[in-house]
């Protein structure tokens, strides 16, 4: 029996907005617009509308829809706007992003690992967003500087500071989101550049995401699974 994704993403959202996870209708619109299905490995799409993250390969995961929609409301991204995301992995969220900023707007969305950028590429192009989002392989932590300055910038790996050239790449009146702090557990930041250039930081969710490896991340993985196994963390 063939399993209806659209019932399962329409039910999903519903649920996302009852907790409050969707707050906004345009994030509602572009939750309901990308098929989550076709941006996860065969042997895991059964479970695409399950709110979980999924391997997508190369130890790396496609965040739960919850936390994408969530992060997707603290950007608050607007039609027409350049975005930058750091860690494209499957390129779900960058997706979602495409779909918010519409034809005017463009995502740029860069990532280490050059298996997952070309996996990204194949999800992107077969539906419909490769036009609206390019894809680069490289350290995100150092941000992009030919396509400088963003509107809004999103990171989608732990980083244990935030990355200092992601804040000069920012326009003034521009916001970034990111998971930062020490592994397992970070703290989503919400920092706007105000129009004078100075910085205000908010706190927001606690979160669990995979390690940002790079200059101005985790030097390595070594580091990063050292962070954890010193904490007792078994994995
Ligand atoms: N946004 C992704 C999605 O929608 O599927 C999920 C991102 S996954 C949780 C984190 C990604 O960040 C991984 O693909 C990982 O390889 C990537 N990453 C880690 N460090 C990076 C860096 N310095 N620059 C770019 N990508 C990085």
């Amino acid at each position: 029996m063939s399993i209806d994704f659209s019932v399962r993403r329409s039910k999903l959202v519903d649920m996302l907005k009852e907790l409050g996870y969707i707050r906004s209708f345009k994030v509602e619109r572009a939750m309901l617009a990308v098929p989550r299905e076709l941006f996860v490995p065969d042997d895991v799409r059964e479970y695409a509308y399950d709110d979980r993250p999924l391997p997508i390969g190369y130890g790396q995961t496609i965040s739960a829809p919850s936390i994408v929609a969530h992060m997707t409301e603290l950007l608050d991204p607007k039609p027409g706007d350049k975005v930058l995301e750091i860690g494209t992995g499957s390129g779900y969220q960058a997706a979602i992003l495409a779909e918010i900023v519409g034809p005017e707007g463009c995502v740029w969305s860069i990532e280490r690992i050059p298996e997952l950028a070309e996996l990204a590429m194949r999800n992107l192009g077969r539906t419909g967003y490769l036009g609206r989002v390019r894809v680069v392989v490289g350290d995100g932590s150092l941000g992009y500087k030919p396509e400088a300055p963003y509107d809004r910038i999103m990171v989608t790996a732990a980083a244990p500071r935030i990355p200092e050239p992601l804040i000069e790449q920012l326009k003034p009146g521009g916001r970034l989101v990111a998971p930062v702090g020490p592994l397992p557990f970070q703290v989503l930041l919400v920092v706007d550049k105000k129009e004078d250039g100075s910085i205000e930081v908010r706190r927001d969710l606690e979160v669990v995401f995979v390690p940002l490896i790079g200059e101005y991340g985790w030097r390595d993985e070594r580091e990063a699974l050292a962070q954890l196994t010193e904490k007792g963390v078994i994995i």
